[in-house]
């Protein structure tokens, strides 16, 4: 019954005729009054999961959301739909906070998105008191724990709802929490009575790729090339390294444009329009770009540099295909990110005693495995999430083409050698050039250049050596020393591979270096 009239809600209102897997199951158990933990990927559809019931009860169904840009966004979706809603926060004025208000008051609205901070003030709690509240969704719900990816102060306010409203179903909603994260959540939002939920998070139609760093933007450029007119996002680190980029793809013909937090607010909502009209096909962006951003055909997602962990990876790469259709997203690797995030970890000090930095930089372990593995990247990733696969995806860059290995004993002796009379004191780019033979300033003024071992592999790139020391990091023949400037020192495995007859196998390298125009290996 109650099933057959949210079906006519789904169909009068939105115009849909079928609900997505669990939107049914999770409608129902609101309409029971239970609560709920909803787990579901971007792009889901967990937006109709507390729509189509608000409009169901008696009352005003009042929705938790970290920005402003979403709930504007929401509301304005929902107008389009005929459905009355409204949102509330600190930016506006008295009077217009009133106004809505009195709205809420007189039952001439539905849907009421709130911020945290709005919400958990006292006299604003009294005042839904007073009024016919029907339930709670609280949106992007991690942001309340701090073992998760996006921890807001704000949210950690939101336990005392339960305190206020302890009969009136609360729904949260989030599309990355991992198992320490979903039982934070439920316990500060004090969800008792709850049903959980967890939709796959598997985006079959998302092509995973990995790639190293090397040549960045030709190779970039060469991915554009070959799909002219598509639409995507590439993410970059940081606000210069945008505007870089979208300078570069300007002159190489492309209509780019960049985004992030230093434009103000016209220059923001000039690119979000241009781009969810198809005016500009690529946004080179920092994280700042994307959250609440609803463009169905974005065709690809490329990480110009590592994110510091697989949810906010997660994250952006959903941003690609929701529209189900086949979709591409590029991470490039280099080592270089990792140190970065490590040195920011390093030195950021907060207050919150959850906030540690050994999460973190156990999470940014978990990221640096996905991007160095050579096993099947949607199973690294599904497994991150709590979803156990059994097969191979057979549509990641892993599975596409499996590099194949090569007897390198000789080349990790080399390294090992040169390491070793290098006192263990350098970093990796020493080390390659001490290895090729390349006479840098650095090495004349240590006098590098007479150690045994100078020049003894110049026949390998410097690309290629990269590439084979990180994998012999990961094998331990080497060792990174995070807490000595990161230098380079001699791994657990090193004395096996220089003493005793232990064989190295390494995977060869994606592209073949020595070539020129860097062709992929085929
Ligand atoms: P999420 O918040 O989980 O990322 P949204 O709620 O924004 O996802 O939904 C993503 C898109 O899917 C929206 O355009 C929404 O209108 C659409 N959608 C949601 N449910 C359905 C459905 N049952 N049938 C068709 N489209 C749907
Ligand atoms: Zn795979």
């Amino acid at each position: 019954m109650l099933v057959q009239e949210s079906e006519k809600i789904l169909k009068d209102y939105f115009g849909y005729s079928r609900f997505r897997p669990l939107q049914k199951e999770i409608i129902s158990a609101i309409l029971e009054g239970k609560d709920v933990f909803a787990l579901m990927p971007t792009g889901g559809g967990k937006s109709l999961c507390y729509q189509v019931p608000a409009l169901m009860f008696n009352g005003l169904c009042v929705v938790v959301s970290p920005l402003i840009a979403l709930m504007k966004n929401q509301v304005a979706a929902l107008a389009q739909y005929n459905i009355p809603a409204a949102y509330l926060n600190s930016t506006q004025s008295n009077e217009a906070q009133e106004l809505i208000e009195n709205k809420c008051f007189n039952k001439e609205i539905k849907l009421l998105y709130v911020s945290p901070e709005k919400l958990t003030s006292e006299t604003f709690l009294n005042f839904l008191k007073i009024i016919q509240v029907s339930m709670f969704a609280i949106d992007e719900a991690h942001c309340i724990s701090a073992w998760g990816h996006d921890f807001r102060p704000e949210y950690s306010k939101l336990s005392k709802i339960k305190e206020f409203f302890p009969t009136k179903p609360m729904v949260a909603l989030t599309a990355t929490a991992d198992t320490i994260t979903r039982q934070d959540i439920i316990n500060q939002l004090q969800l008792t009575d709850y049903e959980l939920f967890t939709a796959s998070f598997d985006r079959p139609n998302i092509r995973m790729n990995v790639t190293t760093g090397f040549h960045r933007i030709e190779r970039i450029i060469r991915f554009l090339n070959s799909r002219p007119n598509q639409t995507g996002l590439i993410y970059c680190l940081t606000r210069q390294e945008t505007e870089e980029m979208s300078k570069k793809l300007q002159e190489a013909g492309f209509a780019a444009r960049c985004y992030h937090a230093g434009l103000n607010s016209k220059e923001r909502s000039q690119v979000q329009h241009g781009f969810l009209n198809d005016e500009v096909h690529i946004v080179c962006a920092t994280v700042a770009f994307g959250m609440g951003i609803h463009k169905n055909n974005v065709r690809f997602v490329i990480h110009y540099n590592m994110p510091r962990n697989l949810e906010s990876y997660y994250q952006e790469i959903g941003r690609a295909g929701r529209d189900q259709e086949i979709s591409d997203v590029i991470l490039f690797y280099s080592f270089k990110d990792v140190i970065h995030w490590r040195t920011l970890i390093a030195e950021s000090k907060t207050n919150h005693e959850l906030d540690n930095n050994q999460l973190k930089m156990a999470k940014l372990a978990r990221m640096q495995q996905y991007a160095e593995a050579s096993i099947c990247r949607r199973r690294i990733l599904l497994n991150y999430f709590g979803e156990a696969v059994h097969e191979d995806c057979g549509n990641c860059d892993v599975c596409r083409k499996p590099r194949s290995r090569f007897d390198a004993t000789l080349l990790a002796k080399k390294a090992l050698s040169a390491c070793i009379r290098l006192k263990e004191a350098v970093q990796m780019p020493t080390l390659i050039d001490v290895l090729r033979g390349n006479k840098t300033a650095l090495i004349a003024e240590q006098g590098y250049d007479e150690i045994k071992t100078f020049g003894s592999a110049a026949n390998v790139s410097y690309p290629e050596w990269k590439d084979y020391l990180q994998q012999m990091i990961n094998l331990g023949i080497f060792d990174i020393a995070y807490d000595d400037n990161f230098v380079l020192k001699r791994g657990a495995l090193s004395a096996k591979v220089l003493y005793e007859d232990y064989i190295v196998e390494l995977a060869l390298p994606e592209f073949d270096f020595s070539r020129k125009g860097d062709q992929p290996r085929s």
